[in-house]
C-alpha cells in the first residue's frame, strides 16, 4: 500500500514497524462546540486508513484523545481556553459542556459510520503523564521556566520545523489566525508545556504540579497519550493539514526530545473542506453540522459519499448544490443495487470477482484514492457478471467504503413496494367489482372498473388472478 507522508513529502510504500501491526494515532476534537462537517472531513477520511489497513489484514490499534483542557483559541498558546468560552457561553461547567460535545460528536461519527478509535482518552484523565514528561524535557535541558509557566525551547533541537516545506497551498491552510506575541518566550518557536500564569484566571480545570497549580499546553497531550498507548514508536499520526503546525510540530519536537529517537513514521494530513466564501468555523456563528444537513433533509451517509468522491489531499469546496450531486448519485447507486438484488443471485464467478477486486484495491493502495474506487463500484453496477459476483463485491468493498450501501438498497426497495401498494380507495373498489363479477353483476362491475380507471389505475384478468397497475 502507498501512502503519502508529509513528512518526507513523497508518497511511499507503507511499511509498518512490526510485522502484521500498525500503531495510528488521530487527533481528537475539541469539545467546546459541535463537530462541523469540515472537522468530520478529517474523521471520515481518517476512517477509510483505518478501514483500509485492517481490509488489508493489518491488525490496528487506534487511539484518539478528546482535548478537554489547554487547547487556546490560538494554537500559538495565546487567547483564552476554547473549553472555558464554550462554557461561559452555555453558562455549564467545563466538564458539563465536554460531556455533552463528547457524546454530540460519536453521535455524529456513529451517523457518518466513523469507527470509534480501540482508545479514545481525555486530556483530563492524563496529567500525570503530562508532569512526568515535562519534567523529564526540564532534566534533559530542553524545557525551562519563564514568567510562572514552563516553555519547550526549541533552539535545543537540529531541526524544529519538519514538515516546513509545504508547497504553497498546504501553508496557507496550515496557518491559523491570531498570534500574539509572548515576551517569556526565549524564542520565538517555544510553546508552552504547563501554564500557571494566564491571563485568563478564570480558568476552571487547574492541577498541582511541581511548577505550581496550573494546566498543561494543549500539544502535550497528544504525545502523551500516543505513548501511553502506543508505546516510542508510532507507525501513523493523522489530522487535518492545519495541526501540521504548530501542533503537530510540536508534538514531534517535545516527543523526540523526550525519547531521544525518531517518534514517528508516517504523517497523514486531510485538506481541508472549504465553503465558498472561504474556511469553514466554528467562531462564525451559524456553521455546518451534522445536525443541519439533517434537517434540510440529508442522509449523513450522503455526506460520508460526498467526501469520497474527492481526494484527502485536495481541498474540498462544499455547496449544498454539491451534496445535491452527490445525494442524487448515491441514491441512483441503490437504485441500481436494488434492482441487482431482485435479479435470480446465480453463481460467483471467480476470475470476475478478482479482477473487479483489483480495481478497488489498486485504487485504494495508490494512496487512498477514494473517488477511483467509487469508479470502481460503478464498474461492478455495468459489469457483465452474474449478480451473485456483484453483491458479494459491493459487501466487501463497503468494508471500507461504509456506506451502508446493501442495506439502504433493500430499504429503498421495500420503500418503493408500499409505494406500489394500491390507495385504500382504489384497493376497496378491486374488492367491490370482484364481488360483483362473483354474482355475476358484470355491469356493476364494468362499472366499477370505470371508476378504478378515473382514479388512474388500470385492471386486467390475468392467469395469476386480477392485476392492478399504474396507468
Ligand atoms: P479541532 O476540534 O479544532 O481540534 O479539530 C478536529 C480536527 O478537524 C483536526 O484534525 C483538525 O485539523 C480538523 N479540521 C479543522 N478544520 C477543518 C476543515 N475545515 N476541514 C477538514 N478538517 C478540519
Ligand atoms: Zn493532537
Amino acid at each position: 500500500m502507498r501512502l503519502y507522508n508529509s513528512l518526507t513529502k513523497r508518497v511511499e510504500e507503507f511499511i509498518p514497524i512490526e510485522e502484521g501491526r500498525v500503531s495510528m494515532y488521530t487527533c481528537g476534537p475539541t469539545v467546546y462546540h459541535f463537530a462541523h462537517i469540515g472537522n468530520l472531513r478529517s474523521y471520515i477520511c481518517e476512517d477509510v486508513l483505518e478501514k483500509l489497513l485492517r481490509f488489508s489484514g493489518l491488525d490496528v490499534k487506534r487511539v484518539m484523545n478528546i482535548t478537554d483542557v489547554g487547547h487556546l483559541s490560538s494554537d500559538a498558546d495565546t487567547g483564552e481556553d476554547k473549553m472555558l468560552k464554550g462554557a461561559k457561553r452555555e453558562h455549564k461547567t467545563v466538564m458539563e459542556i465536554a460531556r455533552y460535545y463528547t457524546d454530540a460528536f460519536f453521535s455524529d461519527c456513529a451517523k457518518l459510520n466513523i469507527k470509534t478509535p480501540d482508545v479514545v482518552e481525555p486530556a483530563t484523565h492524563c496529567i500525570d503523564e503530562f508532569i512526568k514528561v515535562i519534567s523529564s524535557l526540564i532534566e534533559k535541558g530542553y524545557a525551562y521556566e519563564a514568567g510562572g509557566n514552563i516553555y519547550f525551547d526549541t533552539s535545543k533541537l537540529k531541526e524544529y520545523y519538519v514538515f516546513h516545506n509545504f508547497n504553497e497551498e498546504d501553508l496557507e491552510d496550515g496557518v491559523r489566525e491570531g498570534v500574539e506575541k509572548d515576551e517569556n518566550k526565549k524564542n520565538k518557536a517555544d510553546f508552552v508545556l504547563w501554564f500557571t500564569k494566564s491571563k485568563f484566571d478564570d480558568q476552571e480545570l487547574k492541577w498541582d504540579s511541581p511548577w505550581g497549580v496550573g494546566y498543561p499546553g494543549w500539544h502535550i497531550e497528544c504525545s502523551c497519550i500516543s505513548m501511553k498507548h502506543l508505546g516510542e514508536r508510532l507507525d501513523i499520526h493523522c489530522g487535518g493539514i492545519d495541526n501540521a503546525f504548530p501542533h503537530h510540530t510540536n508534538e514531534i519536537a517535545q516527543s523526540e526530545a523526550f525519547l531521544g529517537h525518531k517518534w514517528c513514521n508516517y504523517w497523514f494530513h486531510i485538506l481541508h473542506l472549504n465553503t465558498n466564501d472561504g474556511k469553514m468555523s466554528k467562531s462564525k456563528g451559524e456553521f455546518l453540522t451534522v445536525k443541519l444537513l439533517e434537517e434540510k433533509g440529508y442522509d449523513a451517509l450522503v455526506y460520508r459519499f460526498f467526501c469520497l468522491l474527492s481526494h484527502y489531499r485536495k481541498s474540498l469546496v462544499f455547496s449544498w448544490e454539491n451534496l445535491d450531486n452527490a445525494k442524487t448519485a448515491y441514491n441512483k447507486i441503490l437504485a441500481r443495487v436494488a434492482a441487482i438484488q431482485g435479479e435470480p443471485a446465480g453463481e460467483v464467478d471467480k476470475a470476475m470477482y478478482d479482477k473487479l477486486m483489483k480495481g478497488f484495491t489498486d485504487a485504494l493502495d495508490n494512496d487512498i484514492n477514494t473517488s477511483n474506487a467509487i469508479t470502481a463500484l460503478y464498474d461492478v453496477l455495468k459489469a457483465d457478471t452474474t449478480p451473485a459476483t456483484k453483491l458479494a463485491l459491493i459487501d466487501e468493498f463497503d468494508k471500507v467504503l461504509s456506506l451502508d450501501i446493501t442495506a439502504n438498497a433493500k430499504k429503498l426497495a421495500s420503500q418503493q413496494g408500499a409505494d406500489d401498494e394500491l390507495p385504500a380507495e382504489v384497493a376497496e373498489l378491486v374488492a367491490q367489482r370482484a364481488a360483483a363479477r362473483k354474482e355475476k353483476n358484470f355491469a356493476l362491475a364494468d362499472e366499477l372498473r370505470d371508476k378504478i380507471t378515473a382514479l388512474g389505475y388500470r385492471i386486467e384478468e390475468t392467469r395469476q388472478g386480477t392485476k392492478v397497475t399504474k396507468l
